[in-house]
C-alpha cells in the first residue's frame, strides 16, 4: 500500500479537499485503485450533531456513517463508495483508546497520547485503507489521506505526530506527503508572495514532516522565479511545486494537475514510476469544457434555510449540476430562503418578500431539500403549493418529501393543521410520524441512516422509468419521521401516488403527482449517489423536466446511468451495465413490488 497525504498550510479553505480528490483522481487516471481518509481533528464522534450551516452539510454513507462533507468530494471524484471508519476524527480515536483502556488492555500501563493515541492513529489509517471501495475485493493500491485544519493547530498535534510516524514506518518510496499552501498576491505590486509557505513549510519541518511536492493555491500560474524562490527555500525541486490556480470549474483541477506533471512527481516519490501508465483523462477534459461552454439556463428554485454557506448544500447542487450538464444546460440556483415566501414577511419585509416571490416564479423547477426544525416550515408549504397548482417541475427531497405530504393533506383533503409532529407534536392530523425504531433523546448516530432499498410499485410511474425500469433501488437516508401509514389511504385516494416503498410497505419512500409534469418527493437522498458522469435518476428527471426535455428522458431512459464503475483503468465511465435487470417487479406482500 502507498500512501499520499495532503496537509494545508497558511489559511484555511483553500481547497485542499477537493485538491486531495483530484491528485485521486489523476492517479486513478494513470490506472491506480485510490481510496481515501479524511481526518478532522474536532472532538465529535462524526459529523451527525454538527450544523450544516456552520461546518457545512453532512455527507451521508452506505453503511448510515455520517461524516464530513469531503467523503462526498472523493466518492464523486473517485467513485468509491468509503465507509464511515474512512473518516477519522479526534473523537472516534479517543473513545477507542478509552474503550480499551476500561476493558484493561493497557495491562496496567498509564494511557498517554504518545504513544497510545499516535498508535491508534497509525493502526487506524494502515486498517481503513485496506478496505475495497471500488466493487473489487483486494485491497486497492493508494491511499490519500487528508488531515483537515491547518498546519499548526493545536488540535492537529497528535495526528501529525502519528503521521510522522507513519511515514518513517512505512518507509521512503511508500509515502509522499503534499502541501497545500496559499501564495497570495498583493494588489499594490502584484507580486506572488512566497514567504507564507515558506513559514508553513518551516512549521511542518519543525514538526518532523517533510513535504515532497507543494501545491500552491494562487490567481494566477506561479511566475518561474518564484517556484524557483519556494524550491530553495521549502528544499522541494522546482518540477514539484505545483500551481493550482483559479479556474472557471473544479473538472479542470485534475487537469492542471496533470499538466504540470503532478503524477510524475507523486509517482516518483512512490516508486511507481514506469509501472503505470499516462492517466487517461478524456472523460475530464470533456466535462470541463462543457462545462464552459454551456449557456443557455435552467433555473431551479432551492428554497430551503438559506444562511449564505452553500456547502450547507453541497451534494444537492453537485447533483443538480451532474444533472445539467447531462442535459447540457447552465445550472442557475435561485437561493430562496423559505421563511421569506411567508405573509408574515411581506408586512415586515416587503423586499425581501418580493426578492424570494420573484425568484419562485422565475424558476424553471423547485426543489426543497432536506431539513430538521421548524424555522421556514410554511414557506416550504408555501413553495410545493405553488410547484403543484402551477405545473412547475417539483423534486422534494426527505423533509421535502414530508412538506409535500403536509401541503396536499392541507389543501386537498381539506385538514387544516395536518402537519408533522416534528414541528406540531399536538395536530389532529399528524401526516408525518416518528419512526417507531428511532431515539428522541440520543441524537446522535440515532435516525433511519444509510442505504436502504425502495421497492417501486407501480411500472408505469416516472420514477421507476428515470431509474431505468427497476424493480427496486438502494438510496441513503438519514431521517427520524416518516408518512405516517395511517394516512395513505386518504392521501392516495385524493390523487398522491405512493409509488415507492420499503420492505415492509408501511414506510413510504417515494411519491408522485401523476397529473402533474414532475412532482416528485422522495424520503431518502438520491444526492449522496449522484455521480458526474451518471446523474441521479430523480434530479435528472428535474432538469430534464424543467428544459422540456422528460418526455424523450421517459421514452428513452438512461440505463446506463446508474450502477457503479468498476473499471479500474483511468476513470471513463463505467460501460452500459445496469445494477438491476430492467422491466422486471418484484412480488412483494401481495402487490407489484
Ligand atoms: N426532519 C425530518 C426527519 O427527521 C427530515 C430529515 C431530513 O430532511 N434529512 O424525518
Amino acid at each position: 500500500m502507498k500512501y499520499v497525504l495532503v496537509t494545508g498550510g497558511v489559511v484555511s479553505g483553500l481547497g485542499k479537499g477537493v485538491t486531495a480528490s483530484s491528485i485521486g483522481v489523476v492517479l486513478k487516471a494513470c490506472g491506480l485503485r485510490v481510496t481515501s481518509v479524511k481526518i478532522d481533528p474536532y472532538l465529535n464522534t462524526d459529523a451527525g450533531t454538527m450544523s450544516p450551516f456552520e461546518h457545512g452539510e453532512v455527507f451521508v454513507l452506505d453503511d448510515g456513517g455520517e461524516v464530513d462533507l469531503d467523503l462526498g468530494n472523493y466518492e464523486r471524484f473517485l467513485d468509491i463508495k468509503l465507509t464511515r471508519d474512512n473518516n477519522i476524527t479526534t473523537g472516534k480515536i479517543y473513545q477507542s483508546v478509552i474503550d480499551k483502556e476500561r476493558r484493561g488492555d493497557y495491562l496496567g500501563k498509564t494511557v498517554q497520547v504518545v504513544p497510545h493515541i499516535t498508535d491508534a492513529i497509525q493502526e487506524w489509517i494502515e486498517r481503513v485503507s485496506m478496505i475495497p471501495v471500488d466493487g473489487k475485493e483486494d485491497p486497492v493500491d493508494v491511499c490519500v489521506i487528508e488531515l483537515g485544519g491547518t498546519i499548526g493547530d493545536i488540535e492537529s498535534m497528535p495526528f501529525i505526530e502519528a503521521l510522522g510516524q507513519f511515514s518513517y514506518r512505512v518507509g521512503p518510496g511508500n509515502f509522499c506527503l503534499v502541501h497545500v499552501s496559499l501564495v497570495p498576491v498583493l494588489n499594490v505590486v502584484g507580486e506572488q508572495k512566497t514567504k507564507p509557505t515558506q513559514h508553513s513549510v518551516r512549521g511542518l519541518r519543525g514538526l518532523g514532516l517533510t513535504p515532497n511536492i507543494l501545491a500552491c493555491r494562487s490567481t494566477k500560474p506561479l511566475d518561474d522565479n518564484v517556484k524557483e524562490k519556494l524550491s530553495q527555500f521549502c528544499h522541494v525541486p522546482v518540477a514539484n511545486v505545483i500551481t493550482l490556480y483559479d479556474v472557471s470549474n473544479i473538472w479542470h483541477i485534475p487537469l492542471l494537475l496533470r499538466d504540470q506533471k503532478a503524477h510524475e512527481a507523486i509517482l516518483r516519490e512512490l516508486n511507481l514510476m514506469g509501472v503505470v501508465g499516462e492517466p487517461m483523462l478524456d472523460e475530464w477534459t470533456e466535462r470541463a469544457k462543457i462545462c464552459d461552454t454551456l449557456l443557455e439556463p435552467v433555473r431551479i428554485a432551492m428554497v430551503g434555510k438559506y444562511t449564505g454557506l452553500s456547502d450547507s448544500y453541497i451534494s444537492v447542487l453537485k447533483a443538480l449540476l451532474h444533472a445539467s450538464i447531462y442535459c447540457r444546460r447552465k445550472l442557475v440556483v435561485e437561493w430562496v430562503p423559505s421563511a421569506d415566501l411567508e405573509d408574515t414577511t411581506a408586512m415586515e419585509l416587503p423586499d425581501a418578500h418580493e426578492t424570494a416571490w420573484n425568484a419562485l416564479r422565475g424558476a424553471d423547477g423547485i426543489l426543497v431539500p432536506g431539513g430538521f426544525g421548524d424555522r421556514g416550515v410554511l414557506g416550504k408549504i408555501i413553495a410545493a403549493k405553488y410547484a403543484r397548482e402551477n405545473n412547475i417541475p417539483f423534486l422534494g427531497i426527505c423533509l421535502g418529501m414530508q412538506i409535500a405530504v403536509i401541503e396536499y393533506a392541507r389543501s386537498v383533503l381539506g385538514l387544516k393543521d395536518a402537519n408533522s409532529t416534528e414541528f406540531d407534536p399536538n395536530t389532529k392530523n399528524p401526516c408525518v410520524i416518528p419512526m417507531p425504531e428511532g431515539s428522541k433523546t440520543i441524537m446522535g448516530g440515532t435516525m433511519r441512516l444509510g442505504s436502504r432499498r425502495t421497492y417501486f410499485q407501480d411500472g408505469g410511474c416516472k420514477s421507476v422509468k428515470l431509474y431505468g425500469n427497476v424493480g427496486h433501488v438502494d438510496e441513503r437516508h438519514r431521517h427520524r419521521y416518516e408518512v405516517n401509514p395511517d394516512m395513505i389511504t386518504k392521501l392516495e385516494s385524493a390523487g398522491l401516488s405512493f409509488v415507492g416503498k420499503d420492505e415492509t410497505g408501511r414506510r413510504m419512500e417515494v411519491l408522485e403527482l401523476p397529473t402533474h409534469p414532475y412532482f416528485i418527493g422522495a424520503q431518502f437522498h438520491p444526492e449522496f449517489r449522484s455521480r458526474p458522469g451518471r446523474p441521479s435518476a430523480l434530479f435528472l428527471g428535474l432538469i430534464a423536466a424543467s428544459c422540456g426535455q422528460l418526455d424523450g428522458l421517459l421514452r428513452d431512459p438512461p440505463r446506463h446511468l446508474h450502477g457503479m464503475a468498476t473499471a479500474n483503468r483511468g476513470t471513463q465511465s463505467a460501460p452500459p451495465k445496469p445494477l438491476f435487470n430492467s422491466g422486471f417487479y418484484l412480488k412483494r406482500n401481495g402487490v407489484h413490488a
